[in-house]
């Protein structure tokens, strides 16, 4: 069973990535650097709900 989320920018908090994960195997919060357009620079984009 995989459950729908965002990933939003840390820096302006707009959510700029959507996606899916397996909640049963992926527990942890997910972090990663991505490119957020409205910063024009690669931010730490987090896990939150779509
Ligand atoms: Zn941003």
């Amino acid at each position: 069973m995989r459950t729908l989320l965002a990933l939003a920018c840390e820096v302006c908090g707009r959510k700029n990535y959507t996606g899916s994960k397996n909640k049963t195997k992926a527990t942890e919060k997910i972090r990663v650097k991505k490119y957020c357009r409205f910063c024009r620079k690669h931010s730490p984009h987090k896990e939150t709900k779509v």
